[in-house]
């Protein structure tokens, strides 16, 4: 063989990209070089190998000139046959030989039982990147590969940040489009020899052999560049995050069902704290993951067991003392650590998808619960309730929301929904239909926590809004930071300009309430007046209708 040197390099290279067994031989079937599938294939070594007649270890004798046959008249050799390894096991394999330039031949065998599975298994149908069921293949087989060469492996979970927004708000076909543009993109930011899959949903997984952990990093920094770049869909430009995990075999762990499940772990850790970059495994994120997972299991059995309770925070007119109005806002009565804060659950209620649930109970039970209040003749008021945004993106939140207020017999007017800025984000138009809905069904919508996102000033009259709720930050800080009587301030011109009603939160002494009012900001909900207490004690302040307020700090 002339080229020898050259033609083994790169013949290697190419075979250790490959999950099926490869081999090269010469004119006359010894064997130059094979890949680790094949010594995995065959049980033997390296160096056993190098050299034998391949027919001979295969016992294929019998083959030796039907193959002649078919290369001499340029055709690949291809045939179904059947091996015992180890003397014992018989495999069934599908294979084919083909000739080289040099008159070297190339060799595959296809496992039949193994890899006989049908393309559609194998590659992902959208993307045509390998699926799962080959990534989990060809992981099982980096780790053959990597222990021979006494190699590491770096394992990569990407997740794109927020991708059931595009879905919800573009809808499927645009995200379809979004997945197959990020697949292409995947592709380009990988050597051939390392493995880019699609993992279902907008999760993709990386395998590659790495010499230094810095590999690892430089192939995450530039898929984090990869989705950032702006995609154009339909005249809508979307820049997209996303958050990586990266786990090391064999540092973090030796199976790879264990490293997958780790290198998910630092993703959701990614995500947890904002997304847009990437993460190494450590042992605590397996723990926050478990507990994550046990307070998801606890959370659901809460909403059969009936465990979640609302309390109501009265909103009171600081000129009149008088009640105008009450948030409600979720606890959870767990049966052994008490009543806990919304801080704590509503976070991960809201990522795993139990928010939608959860804050169908929550509108349920406060529309039951204000109906109770009317017709038991006490002074009527309005009841607002928080929306997160998972529940606030389905399509059909307003049927939902229709549906509940008609069976508990509430006059919607009596209703209020609460959403964030960051909910008026994405598709506008379908945010405007969505609000124009509620609003026509009769609720009033407010803006919660206003102040702390970015909401563009420009659109905000775009909205059918009724209502703008001064963050409690700014109400806080009052006496302390002047720019923060700034802000409120300038959401109180705000809103008086743009014809909206403003509450001020979280106002807790008389100084607070001395500037709201000299601001203009009538409406006050804040532990000055009540902090949230019970349906019966919320009762009790409607049937007195007035609360005279105390300082608290
Ligand atoms: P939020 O909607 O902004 O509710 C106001 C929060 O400020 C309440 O906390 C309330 O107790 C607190 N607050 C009111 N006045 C004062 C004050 O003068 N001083 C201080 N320090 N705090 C005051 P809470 O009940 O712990 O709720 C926290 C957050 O949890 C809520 O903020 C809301 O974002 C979320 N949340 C509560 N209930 C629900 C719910 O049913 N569904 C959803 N999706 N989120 C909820
Ligand atoms: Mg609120
Ligand atoms: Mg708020």
């Amino acid at each position: 063989m002339s080229n020898g040197n050259s033609l083994r390099a790169v013949l290697e290279q190419l075979f250790s990209a490959s999950f099926e067994p490869v081999i090269a031989t010469s004119g006359d079937n010894h064997i130059i070089v094979a890949n680790g599938a094949f010594f995995d294939l065959v049980r033997m070594d390296i160096d056993e190998l190098t050299g034998e007649d391949l027919l001979n270890i295969l016992k294929l004798k019998s083959l030796v000139d039907p193959i002649e046959e078919a290369l001499i008249s340029r055709r690949v050799f291809a045939q179904e046959v059947s091996v015992t390894i180890d003397d014992q096991n018989e495999v069934q394999l599908q294979l084919r030989v083909s000739q080289l330039p040099e008159g070297e031949r190339l060799w595959v065998l296809n496992p039949k039982s193994k890899y006989d599975r049908s393309r559609d298994a194998q590659f992902d149908r959208l993307t045509g990147l390998p699926s799962q069921f080959l990534f989990d293949d060809r992981a099982e087989q980096a780790v053959i590969t990597a222990n021979r060469h006494n190699k590491s492996i770096a394992l990569l979970r990407m997740g794109i940040d927020h991708f059931n927004r595009i879905n919800e708000g573009l809808g499927h076909k645009h995200g379809d489009e979004v997945l197959k543009e990020i697949a292409s993109r995947l592709q380009h930011t990988i050597r051939n020899s390392d493995t880019v899959a699609r993992l279902g949903g907008d999760q993709f997984g990386f395998i590659m052999a790495i010499s230094a952990i810095d590999d690892s990093i430089l192939v995450a920094e530039k898929v984090l560049e990869a989705v950032n770049e702006p995609i154009i869909i339909d005249g809508h430009t979307i820049t997209l995050t996303a958050s990586i995990g990266i786990t090391l075999y064999p540092d973090d762990g030796k199976e790879m069902s264990v490293l997958l499940q780790h290198a998910e772990s630092a993703m959701r850790h990614v995500k947890s704290i904002g997304g847009h970059n990437f993460q190494f495994f450590a042992a605590e994120m397996d723990q926050r993951a478990r507990a994550r997972i046990q307070l998801e299991n606890r959370m659901r059995q809460a909403l059969t067991n009936n465990e979640f309770v609302l309390y109501y925070q009265p909103k009171v007119d600081i000129e009149s003392n008088s009640i105008v109005g009450a948030e409600a806002l979720i606890r959870w009565n767990d049966p052994e650590k008490g009543m806990i804060s919304p801080v704590e659950f509503i976070p991960v209620a809201e990522e795993s998808g139990l928010i939608v649930p959860i804050g169908k109970w929550v509108l349920e039970e406060a529309c039951r619960q204000n109906k109770i209040w009317i017709d038991a003749g006490l002074p009527t008021v309005k009841v607002s309730i928080n929306m997160a945004a998972p529940q606030f993106r389905d399509r059909n939140i307003v049927e939902q929301v229709r549906e509940v207020i008609e069976k508990s017999g509430l006059p919607p007017k009596y209703m209020e929904i609460e959403i964030t800025e960051s909910m008026l984000v994405g598709d506008i138009e379908t945010v405007i239909e969505k609000l124009h809905g509620l609003r026509d069904m009769g609720l009033d919508i407010a803006i919660d926590d206003f102040g702390t996102g970015y909401s563009s000033l420009s659109y905000l009259s775009r909205f059918p809004i009724t209502t703008l709720k001064i963050d409690r930050a700014f109400v806080h800080d009052l006496e302390s930071n002047k720019n923060t009587a700034e802000i409120a301030r300038a959401i109180i011109a705000l809103s008086q300009g743009l014809e909206l009603e403003v509450v001020a939160e979280g106002a807790e002494n008389a100084a607070h309430i001395d500037f709201l009012k000299e601001q203009g900001c009538n409406t006050v909900q804040g532990f000055f007046y009540s902090r949230p207490v019970t349906a019966e004690a919320f009762a009790e302040l409607l049937k007195a209708g007035v609360i005279s307020g105390d300082d608290v700090s």
